[in-house]
């Protein structure tokens, strides 16, 4: 059966995914007009969302039937290929899929192509945000694919986050963008969490320095881009503070930890990592310049 987006299936979705961040999904299609059918390994967490008028399909199929639009928020990929590898897949044919479980570049071009075979479109997209953000202008997504599809599921997507960016026609350049993303906050995170542990260590409070790392948010957010500027320009002359500097204040965060009898995980892995760097020669260069021996790991 050939499904277009008539008016009366326009504001239609089914949600694949009721964790954290496929309910908070589907309550937001829910609050934005939307006839929404939800699907989920673990029924119970439909309950709320059945509350506020979403209906549940008992198989993957029926979730696949219910809708044009299917919105798909796993653990990953692997779940996805999982959960409609159960069902009829012919059925996905003329379906748009958008898929926010986050994966590898690889895996979003694969499931891309795979949809495609099928006779049906999909978006790749990944979700900046907190479920609580989830439909408020504090949420971004990040989409890639076709062009015309996403046109024709900007609407639904605009229900999800304030911020909806397409980032390509390649399909796998969403993820890329989140996965980059994802190495930048893990360092944000271990970084937080090491420097509460020290002030923990000196009886001192976490939140004293989760309030003095917020006020710098704004530096760091220059800091960004003048990184991304400086390694997009390959120019690492003019430091404001050099590798070589930088690397003493590793050292001396490793001989911290010890002294204070802490975990000196991060600071010896970043202090060996900028010392590679002095010793490849560019100590006196930007703090970007590292990426030059990540470019190149042993
Ligand atoms: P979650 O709460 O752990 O939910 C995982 C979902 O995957 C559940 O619906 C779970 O079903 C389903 N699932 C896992 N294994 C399955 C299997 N073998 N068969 C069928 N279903 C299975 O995770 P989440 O926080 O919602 O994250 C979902 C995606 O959003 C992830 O890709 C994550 O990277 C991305 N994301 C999350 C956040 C966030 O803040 N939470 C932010 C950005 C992106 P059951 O309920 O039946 O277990």
């Amino acid at each position: 059966m050939k499904i277009s987006n008539t008016d009366s299936n326009e504001k239609k979705v089914t949600v694949f995914g009721l964790g954290l961040m496929g309910s908070g999904i589907a309550r937001a299609f829910i609050a934005n007009g939307y006839s929404v059918t939800v699907w989920n390994r673990d029924v119970t967490k439909a309950a709320s969302l059945l509350s506020r008028g979403a209906v549940l399909a008992k198989d993957p199929n029926e979730a696949i039937v219910a809708s044009p639009l299917l919105v798909i928020c796993v653990s990953d990929y692997k779940v996805t290929h999982k959960i409609f590898s159960s069902a009829d897949v012919t059925l996905l044919k003329d379906r748009t899929i958008i898929q926010l479980s986050s994966g590898t570049p690889k895996e979003a071009r694969s499931f891309d192509g795979w949809i495609q075979k099928l006779g049906g479109s999909a978006l790749n997209g990944d979700i900046l945000a907190w479920p609580a953000q989830i439909g408020s202008s504090e949420a971004t997504i990040t989409i890639s694919g076709s062009k015309s599809v996403f046109e024709k599921s900007a609407a639904a997507l605009k229900a999800l986050g304030g911020t909806v960016e397409f980032v390509g026609e390649e399909s796998g350049a969403s993820a890329v963008m989140f996965s980059a993303t994802m190495a930048y906050l893990a360092g944000s995170w271990i970084g937080f969490t090491h420097g509460a542990l020290i002030m923990e260590s000196e009886g001192m409070r976490a939140d004293t320095f989760g309030n003095l790392a917020a006020g710098m948010s704004s530096l760091l957010a220059a800091d960004s881009i003048h990184m991304g500027e400086a390694i997009q320009q390959g120019k690492f002359g003019d430091p404001e503070s050099t590798i070589h500097t930088t690397a003493l204040d590793l050292h001396l965060l490793v001989q911290h930890s010890k002294e204070a009898g802490i975990s000196a995980m991060l600071p010896t892995f970043a202090a060996n990592l900028f010392q590679l760097a002095v010793d490849a020669g560019y100590g006196k260069e930007k703090h970007a310049a590292i990426i030059k021996v990540l470019r190149h790991p042993e």
